[in-house]
């Protein structure tokens, strides 16, 4: 290795890394103000500079290539001297944030540039005047102050660079120079959508989280893991007084490193909203002990306190399985949830109440994915890493994922990914997101036509000979039967019942066929149809045909929605499968489990066959077939398909108990609610689209008497077994945990991929991803490198089928439905965060410039949309993110403006996945 002198210590370096970089390895810190690692160098501030011996300037650590024999001064009186000339000249031009009132130099130092001028002993110019208004952009994010702008660009580099947008700028020339967003217009219209990188990257403050502005410095860090989508980035969140007042950047953080998305950075001040529910609340019948007989409303909340509240709960399910026995109770558990708290859900279910009545929001979701690929490959999570797959995929094919909105930070790595190294981006979406415009190809085809598409592409495939017929006979079988079916999928027929061009088809057969490694990525739109599971078999055949299996940048990449709908499945959150994907029709798993849950003298038994899924569940809760409904931290009524058959069906409901953070739409259904907690309230483990198993940390303590969803549920599994009279005798029978970590501890013994998950290697930053088969194992970042689960990969034959509900002369319109940037879910938690509400306050229904001017509609004006099944307020947003004939609705706002109002029941058969994106609909101008 070579090696260079730096203060006379010898420094050893890799060809290619400049003086700064090289020192740094070496520990020797050179101040920098443009500089940051994550971002390009320019080299423009002039605050590294350094001396080297023969040389007749000082020169920019940042851009000069460490070299061997170089000697370097980096505190030698001229570089010293030149950093404080260039720190005068930097401060009398901003960037000193808290002048005190005499303009002397007694401040503390907050911000990079502060600390700076602290060390050189430059003071801010006396009586400095203000050239730019304070506070100058109205976004509901960021503070912008441009008297503290130095011009170093690292917010312009952030923003292209990391976020992948081009909102930052710079304006007029010497003196004048000055930060824009676009065209000198506001962060919104310039296109910003509210990440914070410039905010996480500026060096003085000019660019501020706006909830941070003011604040005194903060008692502790916790870093944890964020709680809305499956990216499963990490951050910092900044407590005072026991408060949560600042999410900022983590950069060690596994996935992500600086980078969040705005629901993340900005996403958090709900924790403290004060409709949070702090204690618990019982029906006012129920406490006198009235029952409610089917039909009758349910009564006034009352607060009661925990031991009654968990008393009532206890004993009212320990009596309606004596007198109804298993089958009368049902269980959903929670993607919002830890590892461990859904680990507990289920073991309740199947421990106590012997019912395999368990389910949770994967089924609404990913539910086809995980059945799908666990036909085809024998595994149904995603194959790949988020980082191989930024880093090495030379095609990426999109199908039916709104990436940049849905998981934004994975839609900025595509970003980069095209736009830094030029992969090539195939996206197929029905509508025209914003992934379309980094795209080489958008397939703009019919909802529903998911399979003709795929079979398509296949069919061109074979026909120009681009399959990998190596890997096709060595890892897989039954291909001849799905090479026999494509015949029928001739570029004709599919670009008639696609919409599609043939040249299109063939641009894309074309680079899938020719360029190596692709991967394919999806989410609900291609999961939510009565064909989900076929949809998904296609996608899987595809890979398989193309061999794109077990190396980075390919495989199969489902990306799963909440936070943790991965790890609730891998808890057995399911009424199929134990923990561990292990099924509940085999012997051997049932006596295992019955073996390691024992309980009294009597030998455990469970049902040999598969519980209620959940849409299944409601349904029998309506006719009270299920007495018992326990739900943890779900919201069925906005999130469910056909929510006034939801609320029918939870209003004649016998008994049902929430659990939940906030008095949601559901809670008007429930007879108890219990006050659970947010992530940053609790311990334990998410697991990430990518199979990442990740800490969340407590930061603060519960809020009023509210309690880690853990200790509620250890507490009712402990209390049902004594009312039971049971004790437990099995080795990972009781509820008697003192943390988080003791669950954690207890499930990995009984979940194969968890065996070497240890508390103890996630506290010291061990990363891993599942399956992680021993404590020495370093987890496995991509699957199905050698084989498959099954043993060979199966092609599977796939026919096209309609869509349940086509639109006709009633219903001319096709709603399709998804999510937004700025809302979560339900909207339970980004409602109650100021920020993310005043960016997305109300309702937008895409409709197409056609659909508009035929029926007479304008941007923002009021609108109706009526299915067979509802109706719902909104407003328009016309523009072409939509086709003739098609319109797009989001299901985060509350009724009357929720498109679950519209959708249909209609399930896949296999998955028992609901068609969300294919609905009838029309639309009426409000009031006629
Ligand atoms: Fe959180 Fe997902 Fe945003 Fe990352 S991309 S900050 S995990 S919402």
């Amino acid at each position: 290795m070579p090696q260079m002198l730096v203060n006379e210590q010898s420094v050893l370096f890799d060809e290619g890394q400049t003086v700064l970089q090289a020192a740094a390895a070496a520990g020797i810190v050179i101040p920098t103000l443009c500089h940051h690692p994550d971002l390009g160098d320019i080299g423009s501030c002039r605050i590294c500079l350094v001396e080297i011996e023969g040389s007749e300037h000082l020169v920019p650590a940042c851009k000069h290539p460490a070299s061997a024999g170089l000697r370097i001064q980096t505190q030698s009186l001229a570089t010293v001297a030149a950093r404080s000339m260039v720190l005068n000249l930097l401060v009398s031009q901003g960037g000193f944030s808290s002048p005190s009132p005499d303009g002397g130099s007694d401040f503390r130092p907050r911000t990079e540039f502060e600390q700076l001028l602290h060390e050189y002993q430059i003071a801010p110019p006396e009586g400095s005047m203000a050239r730019y208004p304070v506070d100058s952009d109205p976004s509901p994010f960021l503070h912008i102050d441009l008297n503290q702008c130095i011009l170093c660009s690292r917010c312009i580099r952030a923003c292209s660079e990391v976020q992948g947008r081009f909102v930052w700028g710079l304006a007029s020339r010497g003196h004048e120079s000055h930060l824009v967003a676009g065209a000198d217009q506001t962060l919104d219209k310039a296109g910003c959508e509210g990440c914070g990188a410039c905010a996480a990257y500026c060096p003085t403050g000019a660019i501020q989280d706006r909830l941070a502005v003011g604040l005194p410095s903060v008692d502790r860090k916790v870093t944890t893991t964020c709680a809305y989508c499956a990216v499963g980035c990490q951050f910092d969140l900044n407590v005072i007084d026991d408060r949560v007042v600042q999410v900022t950047s983590q950069p060690a953080a596994p996935v992500n490193g600086m980078h969040l998305c705005v629901k993340g950075r900005y996403g958090f001040d709900y924790i403290h909203h004060p409709d949070r529910i702090t204690r618990p609340r019982v029906r006012q019948e129920i406490l006198e002990g009235r029952p409610r007989l089917p039909g009758q409303p349910r009564g006034p909340w009352v607060e009661v306190d925990w031991d009654t509240a968990l008393g009532l709960v206890a004993e009212r399910m320990v009596s309606i399985h004596r007198e109804s026995g298993p089958n009368s109770l049902g269980f959903f558990s929670s993607a919002k949830c830890t590892n461990e708290e859904n680990y507990l859900v289920q073991k309740i279910a199947r421990q106590v109440f012997g019912t395999h009545n368990i389910d949770h929001c994967a089924r609404l979701c990913h539910a086809s994915t995980v059945a799908g690929l666990g036909m085809a490959l024998g595994s149904g999570a995603m194959s790949n890493s988020l980082d191989d797959l930024a880093d090495e995929a030379a095609v990426y094919f999109v199908i039916g994922s709104n990436t940049t909105e849905q998981h934004p930070v994975f839609g900025s790595m595509l970003r980069q990914a095209v736009h830094q190294r030029g992969a090539k981006l195939i996206v197929a979406d029905p509508r025209r997101i914003d992934l379309v415009d980094w795209a080489t190809l958008h397939l703009q085809h019919r909802p529903g036509t998911d399979i003709p598409l795929l079979n398509g592409l296949m069919h061109l495939i074979l026909k120009n000979g681009w399959q990998d017929e190596e890997f096709i006979a060595q890892r897989c079988e039954n291909f001849e039967a799905v090479r026999d079916s494509l015949a029928a999928y001739t570029p004709e027929r599919v670009a008639a019942l696609t919409g599609l061009s043939i040249a299109d088809l063939e641009a894309t057969a074309r680079l899938l066929g020719t360029q190596r490694p692709a991967a394919v990525i999806w989410a609900m739109g291609i999961t939510q149809h009565i064909t989900g599971v076929m949809n998904v078999l296609a996608l899987a055949n595809l890979q398989l045909m193309l061999g794109n299996f077990g190396r980075p940048g390919s495989g199969v990449n489902p990306l799963r929605g909440q936070n943790n709908v991965q790890g609730a499945c891998d808890m057995g959150a399911l009424p199929n499968l134990f923990p561990g994907y292990q099924s509940v029709t085999d012997t051997q798993v049932r006596a295992a489990f019955a073996k390691a849950w024992a309980v009294g003298q009597t030998p455990l038994e469970f049902p040999e066959c598969a519980g209620h899924t959940l849409t299944e569940m409601i349904d029998r809760a309506g006719t009270r077939q299920l007495r018992s409904l326990f739900i943890v931290g779900e919201n069925p009524v906005l999130t469910d398909p056909h929510s006034a058959h939801v609320r029918a069906a939870l209003g004649a409901a016998e008994w049902v108990v929430l659990q939940e953070i906030f008095p949601s739409a559901t809670a008007e259904y429930a007879d108890v609610l219990l006050p659970g907690t947010t992530f940053a309230e609790r311990d334990g483990t998410f697991t990430n689209t990518e199979r990442r198993v990740q800490l969340v940390r407590q930061a603060i303590p519960p809020v009023g008497e509210s309690r880690p969803d853990w200790q509620i549920l250890s507490e009712l599994g402990r209390r049902c077994l004594n009312l039971q009279g049971r004790t437990a005798t099995g080795p990972a029978a009781r509820y008697d945990y003192t943390k988080a970590a003791d669950i954690l501890e207890e499930l990995r013994h009984l979940t194969p991929p968890y065996a070497g998950i240890t508390p103890a290697r996630l506290e010291r930053g061990d990363r891993l991803q599942w399956p992680v088969r021993d404590e020495l194992s370093p987890g496995t970042p991509i699957l199905h490198c050698e084989t498959f689960p099954r043993g060979r990969g199966r092609f599977h034959p796939v026919e096209h089928l309609e869509p349940h509900e086509l639109p006709d002369l009633d219903y001319p319109l096709l709603l399709t439905t998804g999510r937004v940037l700025y809302h979560w879910h339900a909207g339970e938690m980004t409602h109650r965060s100021q920020g993310l509400h005043a960016a997305c306050p109300v309702a937008l229904v895409e409709v197409s410039l056609e659909d508009a001017r035929r029926l007479g509609i304008q941007s923002g004006d009021p609108i109706e949309v009526e299915s067979r099944r509802g109706r719902i307020s909104a407003q328009a947003s016309v523009g072409d993110r939509v086709a003739e004939g098609v319109i797009f609705a989001n299901f985060h706002f509350a009724v009357p403006q929720n498109a679950n109002e519209l959708t249909h029941c209609t399930l896949d058969s296999i998955a028992k996945i609901p068609e969300y994106k294919v609905t009838a609909v029309r639309i009426v101008r409000s009031g006629e």
